[in-house]
């Protein structure tokens, strides 16, 4: 995959959150969800935007870590699960935040969030009113099975999306030819009451998460997570332009999971600080060993040649896809000088990789009342809508046409002039660089495909 250019230096200030929230509404991107109620908190909705370019990123990843790869395979696994599940993996006894709301101003901070001297003071970091005790709340969303009263069984919507990975690792191993080492993926919803959802998609309580979870042989461990750890950054550095703002941070002792060795977050740097994007675990056999525990089925894995029975330890990375979609726009908006415009005028434009952009092409005729103008646009359009997204718009000026695509990070624009009508030619504009270039319209579906998928 090409990498992303670096159109903005890194002194470039951070893009307020409000900046995003505002262009995903404006745009099409992401909705409150049920606004026309007064929304709920830590919830949302997709526009046709946004729609595509989660789609985008997805299939990315899919494409990645699945379609590409001989040793892993992909399962997609119900949000529902025997209620069983979460006592084994440990959700219902310690899946909680603890919480302290200040007595004046009631805003409420988790208490691992709080610096240590508001929390050892009991001060608010906000209007320096004093804290409540701490209390605990349980993250996991209870639902019921079943429709007569005695019979429901209480459940949960799943707290995390990979339990179901561990939950089917035997029937993958049975019904594929896959053999340790060996990884599964899964991309999929998950639902957390969050005490403190907020800054946008950042926390939410209904979310989409990607998980690897990959099996190996007790003595490869080490050299499987470090392949993981250093495969996931790069993937996540060659879809930014801001490379400087993305580190791996290893996990203190204290952070670490008891049968962890070791754990690495994958971070970004936004206006609100360095915060994970991903998370590289060391697992080790503590979720198939619970699983056999509680479920009483015997979840080891026999080596064919070797003969050995062990049950394989796990290294997993966990990302979320809508963190991915709030800090790929992040990353890629920029507010510069037009130059194409009158003096003072600024564009808006999303850098987004053109891979990833929801739009691919617009197509605009450079005159809307010349017919054989806009026959030809709307020719080329309809060619290339079958191979891409693509958008026809005649609403404006040329100039207005384009900000309104820099806007959406639409990397190509063509146009139709009259030299169109005479040499079968017309101008791509590329988003970041302003250029534009004469094609010939045979050769524009190629041109563009080479540019905007990726192989
Ligand atoms: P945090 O410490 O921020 O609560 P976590 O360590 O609990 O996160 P994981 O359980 O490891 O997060 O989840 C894996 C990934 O899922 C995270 O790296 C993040 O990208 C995403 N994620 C987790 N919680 C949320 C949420 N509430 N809203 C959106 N994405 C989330």
């Amino acid at each position: 995959m090409t990498q992303l250019e670096q159109p903005q230096t890194s002194e470039t200030a951070f893009v307020p959150l409000e900046k995003i929230v505002s262009l995903c509404k404006r745009r099409g991107f992401v909705y409150p969800n049920s606004e026309i109620y007064g929304g709920v908190s830590g919830v949302y909705d997709f526009g046709p935007l946004g729609v595509e370019l989660r789609n985008n990123i997805r299939r990315y990843w899919w494409w990645s870590m699945v379609q590409t790869q001989d040793n892993v395979v992909g399962i997609e696994g119900a949000i529902l699960t025997h209620p069983r599940v979460w006592e084994a993996s440990g959700h219902v006894e310690n899946f909680v935040d603890r919480l302290v709301e200040c007595k004046t101003c009631k805003k409420r901070f988790r208490v691992d969030h709080l610096p240590p001297e508001n929390l050892e003071q009991r001060k608010c970091p906000n209007d320096g009113g004093e804290l409540m005790e701490p209390r605990t709340f349980n993250l996991l969303m209870e639902t019921y099975l079943g429709v007569v009263e005695d019979d429901r069984v209480k459940t949960y919507l799943r707290g995390e999306a990979c339990q179901n990975i561990y939950l089917d690792f035997l029937n993958v191993v049975k019904s594929s030819r896959m053999k340790v080492p060996f990884g599964i993926c899964q991309i999929g919803k998950a639902f957390r009451n969050e005490v403190t959802p907020g800054n946008f998609l950042f926390r939410q309580r209904e979310f989409e998460q990607w998980d690897l979870q990959f099996f190996v042989h007790p003595s490869e461990m080490q050299q499987w997570f470090d392949y993981w750890k250093q495969r996931r950054f790069e993937w996540y550095r060659g879809l930014i332009n801001h490379k400087d703002r993305l580190r791996l941070r290893e996990h203190g002792p204290d952070e670490l999971a008891h049968y962890a060795r070791q754990a690495f977050d994958i971070e970004y740097q936004t206006i609100l600080g360095w915060q994970e994007w991903e998370g590289v675990h060391w697992r080790q056999d503590w979720d198939l060993s619970r699983h056999s525990q509680y479920s009483g089925e015997d979840l080891s894995y026999v080596d064919e040649v070797t003969k050995e029975r062990y049950i394989p330890w796990i290294v997993e990375t966990s990302g979320g896809v809508d963190r991915t979609f709030l800090y790929l726009l992040l990353d890629a908006y920029e507010e510069q000088p037009d130059p194409q415009g009158k003096s003072g005028e600024t564009r808006t434009v999303l850098h987004l990789h053109p891979m990833l952009a929801p739009v691919k092409v617009a197509v605009f005729p450079l005159k809307r009342n010349n017919e054989e103008l806009v026959t030809l646009a709307r020719g080329i359009y309809e060619r290339l809508r079958r191979l891409m997204v693509a958008q026809y718009d005649d609403t404006g000026s040329i100039g207005r046409l384009y900000r309104r695509q820099d806007e959406i990070g639409t990397p190509y624009c063509v146009t139709v002039d009259f030299q169109s009508l005479e040499d079968q030619t017309v101008t791509v504009r590329d988003r970041d660089t302003m250029t534009q270039v004469r094609v010939a319209i045979q050769e524009l579906p190629a041109y563009l495909l080479e540019r905007v998928t990726w192989q």
